[in-house]
């Protein structure tokens, strides 16, 4: 059941693994990765993308609309597939499932040196990697805002990368 689906970019500098919840949509339905690196010169298209933090999904929405009569809803859209886990980041943000096993396993070694400080480290772990991820503006790390104004928060992310990306060049 946990098999890991690993993405590269359009660049090829950053990668992403994304989970498919209950496997109904194919691994086809995700048509291309843009990390913050490649995402700036993209034009981006709400009826198609999904944007978090810099990164963008873009997918098949051709393929996805085949394949919605299997789900709850009536029509997939991007940010539905995003939202409800049928083509997300396998956890939080891009990178959560290899950073998690990482730092699960520095946990694991603390544990042998120095119990009480992994049990310390262990307690507040979860809570302060989320407010972490909400402080970043991850999608799924901050649901209550997404629900308050979800169409500003979108202008404001647009806003955001139009301005890298003119600081860059
Ligand atoms: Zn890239």
């Amino acid at each position: 059941m946990c098999v890991e689906h690993k993405k590269m970019c359009v660049c090829g500098q950053n990668s992403a693994s994304f989970q498919f919840r209950d496997e109904i949509m194919p691994d086809e339905v995700l048509e291309k990765l843009y990390c913050p690196v490649c995402s700036s010169g993209v034009a981006y298209d709400a009826e198609t993308m999904i944007r978090d933090n810099g990164w963008i999904i873009k997918y098949d929405m051709e393929i996805a609309r085949f394949m919605s009569q299997k789900l709850p809803a009536a029509e997939a859209s991007p940010a539905y597939l995003f939202d409800e886990g049928y083509c997300t980041w396998d956890g939080i943000y891009p990178t959560d499932r290899a950073d998690s096993v990482r730092e699960r396993e520095e946990l694991v070694k603390l544990a042998n040196t120095d119990k009480k400080a992994y049990i310390e480290r262990f307690k507040s772990w979860g809570i302060s990697r989320m407010n972490r991820l909400a402080q970043e503006g991850w999608r799924k790390a901050d649901e209550k805002q997404q629900r308050e104004e979800p169409l500003q928060r979108e202008e404001d992310a647009g806003a955001g990368v139009r301005e890298l990306s003119e600081v860059r060049t």
